[in-house]
């Protein structure tokens, strides 16, 4: 009887405990994945992540067939398609990697019932993550409700465990079992196909996951502390939707960072991220509706403004006149990826400046980025909005412009991604409309004016913060 070995959110070989304890029990494999898209599990895939899905699927079924086997798609009800699938096999074992929202918690319970059922023996492994959410706990057996205790608590237990190697054949099981074409899917997008930046910018799959990280060891980590917030400096690691996918794990970044050459302090630093995605998955485990409900519930009865389509289409696509809000927004739109401190700053530009909810940022990014994530993009929503846990606090508001001006000090970031400002010197790119005869002037403007007064909406945002604490 052979082993089935459902893949979700770990689309590799190496390091993959279900994998190679499917490899290990001597039972011909059977690797399936299941494109669930009916939204009765959890969310949809956004447009972006469902492009690097494709790509991610097709590099694991070459990496399989190298190994002597192959991937066994199927599109519909995941559990319905398991069970079916241990049926027509005949499987004696089922092994998976842990998801986490709550969707996914109920569809795992369900499938676990129905396998057991039929005799089939299930086994769960921690994959995706460090810990699993809910096990780090203070000394009173409760959750932390700050990062850097609950940080220190996870890696107080020493390093975490030592990836598994990749096995080098995988025994295929022999019987005839249907499988969906790739092509058949629908992820790439039709119609429009807005995916030739996403082409450009990456290329999905374990084996580019692990040229990354060592690109990233051996180029950028020895200057990550100093200028991971520099959105010019290219010195963060890019590892998200790597990660999102599990093309890499977290037990492999992390090992190899600690290996490298570089000051205990700057390796820190950088595991000190790592740890951020730990800690939002435990937000989403204790509030699973993280995505829409605030986790301070006062901020339910924020005034927000009501949405002009037209800003909001303006933010969307750069087009805001403010550059460092324009150029993280077109740096998404092209490569569906932004830098961190630029995310902070374009989502406290659509939650403060313009005061739009914050779940209306959110769905967009959801959408448009490659590592829209169900627990990091919602807790760093509300992060910025000051609804999360250990949240930046409302009343901090960036202000867009000296966040260019310090992180990007010469605008070489704003000129990569506003071409219309690329001719002006640092002060002009920063604040094109300072400029005489610039390109915010003229009959047909090249750049537009800011599309809000930021000192005028920053002091309405605040009073709307009064407004709601009192
Ligand atoms: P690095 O700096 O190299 O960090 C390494 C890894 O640590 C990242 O790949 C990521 O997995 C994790 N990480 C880094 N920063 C954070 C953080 N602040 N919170 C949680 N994990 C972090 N990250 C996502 O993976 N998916 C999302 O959907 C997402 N949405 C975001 C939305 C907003 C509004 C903000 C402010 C941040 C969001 N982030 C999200 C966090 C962060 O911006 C990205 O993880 C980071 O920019 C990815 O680039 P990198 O891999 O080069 O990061």
């Amino acid at each position: 009887a052979p082993a089935v070995v459902w893949l979700r959110d770990d689309l590799r070989v190496s390091d993959n405990p279900a994998l190679r304890e499917a490899v290990d029990s001597g039972r011909p494999v059977v690797v399936v994945y299941v494109l669930d898209d009916s939204g009765d599990v959890g969310r949809p895939l956004g447009g972006a992540s469902r492009w690097w899905l494709h790509h991610s699927l097709e590099a694991l079924d070459a990496s399989l067939r190298k190994r002597g086997n192959r991937l066994v798609l199927r599109h519909g009800d995941g559990a319905g398609e398991i069970a079916s699938i241990l049926e027509e096999t005949g499987a004696g074992l089922l092994t998976t990697s842990r998801r986490y929202t709550r969707g996914e918690r109920e569809q795992d319970d369900r499938v676990q019932r129905a396998a057991e059922e039929r005799g089939v023996a299930v086994s769960v492994h921690t994959a995706s993550l460090l810990h699993d959410p809910g096990a780090v706990l203070n000394g009173d057996g409760e959750r932390f409700g700050v990062f850097t205790p609950f940080f220190r608590a996870l890696t107080r237990g020493g390093a975490p465990r030592e990836p598994v190697a990749a096995p080098n054949a995988v025994a295929p099981w022999t019987g005839d079992l249907r499988s969906e074409d790739l092509d058949d899917l629908g992820l790439l997008p039709i119609g429009p196909d807005w995916s030739a930046g996403l082409g450009e910018t990456w290329t999905p799959g374990e084996k580019a996951a692990h040229r990354r990280v060592d690109e990233f060891v051996h180029e950028r980590l020895a200057r990550y502390a100093d200028q991971r917030d520099e959105p010019a400096a290219e010195a963060s690691s890019r590892l998200s939707p790597y990660l999102k996918f599990g093309e890499v794990s977290p037990y492999q970044v992390w090992h190899r960072v600690q290996q490298a050459d570089v000051p205990a302090d700057i390796r820190l630093k950088f595991l000190t991220e790592l740890g951020w995605r730990e800690y939002d998955y435990d937000l989403l485990d204790a509030h699973p509706d993280l995505e829409t409900v605030n986790i301070h519930r006062e901020f339910d009865a924020f005034p927000w403004a009501e949405v002009d389509d037209r800003v909001l289409r303006a933010w969307q696509r750069g087009r805001t006149g403010v550059p460092l809000v324009d150029a993280g927004m077109r740096q998404l739109w092209h490569t569906g990826w932004m830098h961190n401190r630029v995310r902070m700053v374009t989502a406290s530009f659509l939650i403060k400046n313009l005061r739009y909810d914050w779940r209306i940022g959110e769905r967009w990014f959801w959408d448009t980025l490659v590592d829209a994530d169900p627990a990091n993009n919602a807790a760093q929503w509300q992060w910025v909005a000051g609804s999360g846990a250990d949240a930046a606090p409302f009343f901090r508001v960036f202000n867009p412009v000296l966040q260019g001006q310090k992180f990007d000090p010469r605008g070489e970031y704003i000129a990569t991604w506003v071409p219309e400002l690329r001719d002006l010197d640092a002060k002009g790119r920063h604040e094109p409309w300072t400029v005489p005869d610039g390109p915010t002037t003229g009959e047909h403007p090249a750049y537009p004016e800011p599309i809000v007064d930021l000192k005028a909406s920053r002091a309405a945002a605040l009073d709307a913060y009064q407004r709601m604490r009192s």
